[in-house]
């Protein structure tokens, strides 16, 4: 299995390579040359795996001779041993018609833990395979953060610098980044906002020399083993309601920020995986659910909203959706790509749309709304959402038909989001592993919002 590039000017490259590379060297993102088909019959028999031998399984498809099978399963099982739930994933059943994919068993209580825990422990293995060395820089809002120090804190051959707005992420979040005191992890408190710290970690990686001296690798969702690690849940979900005697499709419904959960889905469902509808939820950030009604995608005001990991205006995992929606078609990808930069938008015709929403529906949540839905559901069903569950949920609860069956992504735990939850008037208890973050010392330095600041911290660091 190759890697190639959607804008079509990389040439094909292995999975680890393709690792490495993140982002592609001509600007596009990398995607499977070719999506491996799972018939009916594998379906069946992969039904009654475990998490760990799904993952196996399906990353085999993905990895091909890039590692070799026994090294694969013990990356897998040591990926997935660090879950408090022997189900990895477990599905709660809400009402027959709607059920919850937990996600957030995983160290820091979000589903991007899922993903990380697995990079982390693949960089690693890159690193001992090929003696190199491994810095990873990369910004946060709050849960990609924690989630990739945890995948990495301690491990030889890798340091890790996470850059975080001061003052700007959840209480709990701050203390899952900052409380951690292994030496190969550097919290850099950023004067200023996420969009200050995504605009230092973004230019450097462009400063090609620095970034090369240094070893800088990224983290963030567009790397390609992030979303094949999110693809498996899907799966795992489906079998799971398999199990308990559904027949048929299930609506898969996903809260969106950077389209790259959601992307995973789509993957799962054109494997052959029988998905429903891929039902898109935003928040007030409502690009993506703009697009699959109307058919733009056009960035706008930023909106601060109770699901801060979907505070997103442009998505960084769209354009692999484009590649596909266009048949594969790099030349027409770049266009497109080149169209947005100059005018900040893509439209696609109505026959081109009518395929979008052929696989998507989507709906976009106020803050309102969202708080509503996580009380109705606590007194309901007396289960607890947290703010991004909910965006899923209401979503699915508006645009799902008749008669369909939903599994809807739980993102984070409540505990992350408690200033919220607050709001109507909740008290929860925090897991005994977040209550105990609050005794611990705190390891962070506040810096300017100046490149340069953050690069001399970084020289030190390394
Ligand atoms: C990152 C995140 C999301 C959005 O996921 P994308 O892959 O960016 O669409 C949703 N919910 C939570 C809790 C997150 O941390």
């Amino acid at each position: 299995m190759k890697y190639i590039s959607t804008r079509g000017k990389v040439p094909p490259i292995g999975f680890i390579d393709a690792i490495l590379m993140g982002l592609a060297d001509d600007g596009g993102l990398l995607v499977p040359e070719r999506i491996p088909q799972v018939s009916a019959d594998t379906l069946q028999k992969w039904q009654r795996l475990s998490y760990q031998e799904l993952a196996l399984e399906i990353f085999t498809l993905y990895v091909d001779q890039d590692i070799p099978r026994d090294e694969l399963k013990q990356l897998v099982d040591d990926s997935y041993a660090t879950f408090r739930h022997e189900d990895v994933t477990p599905v709660r059943r809400i009402r027959n018609d709607l059920h919850v994919l937990e996600l957030f068993h995983g160290p820091t209580f979000a589903f991007k833990d899922v993903a990380l825990q697995f990079l982390g422990n693949l960089y690693s293995y890159v690193s001992r395979k090929r003696n190199s060395i491994i810095h990873i820089v990369g910004a946060t809002s709050g849960d990609t953060g924690a989630s990739a120090i945890e995948g990495v804190r301690g491990k030889e051959g890798i340091k890790i610098c996470i850059l975080h707005p001061h003052g700007k992420v959840s209480r709990v979040q701050e203390l899952q980044m900052t409380t951690v005191d292994d030496a190969n992890v550097l919290n850099l408190a950023v004067e200023g906002t996420f969009d200050d710290c995504q605009r230092i970690i973004k230019e450097l990686f462009a400063d090609v020399d620095f970034k090369h001296q240094y070893h800088l690798r990224a983290i963030n969702s567009i790397n390609i083993a992030r979303i094949l690690a999110q693809t498996v849940y899907y799966f795992f979900a489906y079998f799971q309601l398999a199990n308990h005697g559904h027949t048929g499709p299930a609506n898969f419904s996903v809260p969106t920020g950077n389209f790259g959960d959601i992307f995973a889905g789509y993957l799962a469902k054109a494997m052959g995986l029988p998905v429903g509808k891929l039902i898109l939820a935003t928040n007030e950030n409502n690009i993506l659910a703009h697009f699959v009604n109307e058919g733009v995608y056009q960035p706008g005001e930023f909106k601060s909203t109770h699901s801060p990991s979907m505070d997103i205006q442009v998505a960084s995992n769209f354009e692999r959706y484009l590649y596909y929606l266009y048949g594969g078609d790099a030349a027409k990808v770049a266009a497109l790509m080149d169209e947005f930069k100059a005018q900040g938008r893509v439209i696609v015709p109505a026959d081109v749309l009518e395929r979008v929403q052929e696989t998507f529906a989507a709906y976009a949540v106020g803050n309102e709304e969202c708080l509503n839905v996580i009380g109705d559901y606590y007194a309901k069903y007396d289960y607890l959402l947290d703010p991004h569950t909910a965006c899923g949920v209401a979503a699915s609860d508006r645009v799902a038909g008749d008669g369909e069956v939903t599994v809807a992504l739980s993102t984070a735990h409540p505990a992350k989001f408690d200033e919220s939850i607050r709001l109507r008037e909740i008290t929860q208890t925090y897991p005994r592993e977040i209550q105990a973050l609050f005794d611990k010392a705190q390891h962070q330095t506040v810096v300017g919002g100046t490149n340069e600041d953050v690069k001399s911290r970084l020289v030190a660091f390394f």
